[in-house]
Order: C-alpha cells, then structure tokens, then sequence
C-alpha cells in the first residue's frame, strides 16, 4: 500500500514549489490507489500561523488536491500537526539514549559558537567534538545534579549511507562528513530532523517525494530510521523550480502563492496541468492533461532530474486551453459568481436566455486566458455600456461630419431585414461608401458606440448578439455625444 505525505510548514502561503511537491505526492497515491497525507510542519511555532494553514489548506483545496487523512479530515494515524506530537519525538530520543544510539549534550551555546569560530579562523569546517559522548558516569552524574540543560545528539555511526534516490539514482554519502547532529534541542524542543522521520515512521510512510533541498537531509535521517529498526521509506527529489531567467523562483518573478492564481483567474485544472508538466514528463509531447489523465500517466520514472523552468505565460496558455474545454453550463456556473456580485446576473441568463447567453460565450472564449476576462467582455451584451474609453475616442473618433454617419447607420440598421452578420456588415459597408468614410473607420466608430471600447470579438457577431434595438439606440446615443 503506497502511503505518502506532503508536509508543509505553515510559516507562509502555499507557493508554486510546495504546490507541485503536494501534486506529485497526490498524483502518486492516486495513480496507485493509495493514501495521501497533509501533515502540517509547525515546529517553527513563531512563524507558524492558524491563519497560514487555513490558507494551505484552502489552496490545496483550490487544485482539487484531497487528502485521505489530515488536519479537518482525521484518521487513524493523528494528530496530524507536528507539535501535537512531540512527546512521542521525545520519547523516542530518550530510547535512543538508552540503546546507545544518541547522548545526551551538555555542551554550552557560548563554547559551540566559540569552538567553530576559532576553526573558521583557521579557514577549516567544524564538526562536533565528541566531547559529551566521553562523558564519564560521574560526570554526567554531576551535570545532571546540575541540571544543565542537555541537548540530545545522534551518536552517527562510521560507514556510509547509499540510498536509491528514485529520481537522481543512488546517492552515497560518508559517515565522516556528518557530524553528530542534534535531534532534541536544549529547550527540550525535538528538531526537523527526529520529528519528521518519527511521524513518518508513525504514519506508515512508503514514499518520501519531496524537493531537492532536502537531499541533504536524507541521510541523516536514514541514520535514524536505522537507530530507530524502522523500514527505511523510497526517496524521489523533486529537482528545483526556476524563473525564466534560470534562477531560483522568487517574488522577483511575480505571483508564485497559487493564492495569487486563483485571485487572477486561472484556472485550476490548467494550474495543475502546468504544475504537473514542471518537472515530470507523460514521455511524449502532449500538453494537455485533465486531473484524471495526469492520475492516470504519473510516475516517478517521468520526473527529470534537471531543474524545471516556470513560464508565467505558459500558464496563461494552459489557462486558454482548459477554458476552451469547458462544457457551456460548466463555463457558466465558474463565471456566475463574479456576475453576481457585478450586478450583471439575472436568472434569465440560466432560463430562457440560456441559449444567447452560451452563444456570447462562444465568442468571447478564444480570447479568454482567465475565468476574469469575462465579466468585463460581457458588460455590453447584458445591455450596460457607460461611458466609452477615452483612448478609443481620441484614437478613433476624430473624423469629420461622424456624428452624422452613424446616425445615418442607426437610420439603416432600424429597417433592415433580416439582421444578421452578412447584412449588417453589408450595410456598414454601403453607409460608408456613401459618406466618403474608410470601412474601417466606421467599424471602428460601431465597436465604440455597442461596447464602449476598441477591442471586441467579432463586430457583426457582436452586433447580432446584441440585438437590433440595443444597437440602434447605442448608436443614436454616440451621434448625440460626438460633435
Ligand atoms: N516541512 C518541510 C518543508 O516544508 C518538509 C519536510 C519534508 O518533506 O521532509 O520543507
């Protein structure tokens, strides 16, 4: 039964690194019909925030990332915040104590710091010294009648740890550059590394799919599963996710909380489907992938090792594409809320109006890339045009005698029969011709007056969407307002 587990700590938003790290996990236990774990890191307890795990939470939630056991979902291996479990990390310290895996530090702050100064002074590394694992009984007796504050150290044995990295290979690293690191700390705090391996250990974790930034940690941990007689779990490494300029992806990039997508309109499937594409590859060259392709297709094997590049605009195209797939009633019901509270939605548009209304979103759907490029599209077919864009005014309007051409095209458009693409196109035409004016100067002069703007989809669609009357009135309304 594969089991695996995205651990995040809550000290910030869920950003585009975490999202893809807590995508692979899901899509391998989906793929393999397994368990996925939300296990939340607040071992940081001043920078972790309820409100910040909420926020995950809802982000996750937002991708349609679900998980089978974790923080408002329970199960049989919680809690499932980290703090709630120390006592079981310290436990577990203590029995390593006493099997002779770990010791107990006494060793002051002040001589640590000066220790590694005078060797960095040197221009040489500092391990530590080993000078409490010498520690006779009498004078552990004595620290202890003290009470010293004793910090707990992995006693790491000599040799080396090779794991079978399921995406780099197999990775050795030599005892001798480890050294005898701290699992609990003097506060009695248990550090990241005990607490992670003894809640993995707990929560039955087969796979650990995390970023490359813990490749480091790993064998240390491995140290401990070992000390601990635990089955060590399989590895993959996540490699790295750039900015277009090839470095590290930071704010300096743009939005990276998937927060920020989510505000800006992205969709979620095309989130995923970019996110799952930022590293992984299906091994061929398709683009698009549903939620339920993308379980279908994963594995491990598809994650490259090389460091993955984040496009913002390759998002937005994703973005297009997913919108284009859109069944009409699914287009409607995503876009529904933002024309409620817009005061553009009327029942109509659900009921006897459904039918027009699929049609405008047909013609504004190429040109979509965000659910939020619609609201504003939609403003003129739902007969609420205020005002027109002083830009497209001064660029556009300026020709002599226009107030009298289109009112001159409102006069034709008023009788003609019948009103579709091609007559009102021709009709267009024709009232230019007769008045001297460019066709393009009087299309141009129509799009201002049905949509207020100098960008629409396709004027004759638009012109029929919109309906004869409206169309005449908005054209009798600039003639009054031009000169
Ligand atoms: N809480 C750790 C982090 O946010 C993850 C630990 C792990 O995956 O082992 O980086």
């Amino acid at each position: 039964m594969v089991r695996v587990r995205f651990a995040p700590s809550p000290t910030g938003y869920l950003h585009v690194g975490g999202a893809r790290t807590a995508l692979f996990n899901w899509l391998y236990a989906r793929h393999h019909g397994g368990i996925f774990v939300l296990r939340i890191e607040d071992t940081d307890a001043e920078r972790s925030s309820d409100d910040m795990v909420r926020a995950i939470l809802t982000s996750l939630r937002w991708m349609g990332v679900d998980w089978d056991e974790g923080p408002e979902v329970g199960g049989p291996h919680g809690p499932y915040t980290q703090t709630a479990r120390f006592d079981r990390h310290r436990e577990r310290a203590d029995a390593l104590v006493r099997e002779g895996h770990a010791y107990y530090c006494y060793c002051s702050t002040q001589r640590l710091q000066a220790e590694r100064a005078a060797a960095e002074a040197r221009g040489e590394g500092w391990m530590y010294d080993r000078q409490c694992l010498r520690l006779g009984a009498e004078e552990i007796a004595a620290m202890e009648a003290a009470q010293l504050p004793r910090a707990v150290r992995v006693r790491v044995p000599e040799g080396k740890t090779t794991f079978a990295d399921q995406v780099h290979g197999p990775i050795t690293v030599d005892h001798a550059t480890i050294e005898d690191f701290v699992i609990v700390r003097s506060d009695a705090l248990p550090t990241y590394q005990l607490s992670v391996v003894c809640d993995d250990i707990d929560m039955a974790i087969t796979h650990v799919i995390r970023g490359d930034d813990h490749i480091s940690n790993t064998p240390k941990q491995i140290i401990l599963y070992r000390a601990l007689d635990a089955e060590v779990p399989a590895f993959a490494h996540v490699p790295l996710i750039l900015g277009p300029d090839k470095k590290r992806l930071s704010k300096r990039h743009g939005a990276t909380a998937v927060g920020e997508y989510q505000a800006q309109g992205i969709l979620p499937e095309a989130f995923v489907n970019f996110l799952a594409l930022l590293g992984w590859s299906p091994g061929s060259d398709e683009e698009i992938f549903s939620r339920d392709q993308l379980v279908a297709r994963f594995s491990l094997d598809g994650i490259s090792g090389g460091n993955a590049v984040f496009n913002p605009e390759k998002l937005e195209w994703f973005s297009a594409q997913h919108l284009a797939r859109l069944s009409p009633d699914e287009l409607l019901a995503r876009v529904r809320p933002e024309l409620e509270s817009g005061g553009l939605w009327d029942d109509g548009l659900a009921g006897e109006r459904r039918e027009w209304f699929v049609r405008v979103f047909s013609l504004l759907v190429p040109r979509a890339r965000r659910l939020g490029d619609f609201a504003p599209q939609l403003v003129p077919f739902l007969g609420k045009v205020e005002g027109y864009d002083p830009a497209a005014v001064d660029k556009h309007l300026k020709a002599p005698g226009l107030s009298h051409h289109v009112s001159a095209l409102a006069d034709a458009l008023r009788a003609l029969e019948p009103f579709d693409e091609a007559t009102t196109e021709a009709t267009v035409r024709a009232v230019a011709e007769s008045a001297g004016l460019k066709f393009g100067a009087l299309v141009h002069a129509t799009r201002i007056a049905v949509t207020g703007r100098a960008v629409s989809p396709g004027l004759f669609e638009t012109l029929v969407l919109i309906g004869r009357g409206q169309v005449v009135a908005r054209l009798e309304a600039l003639a009054q307002f031009l000169p």
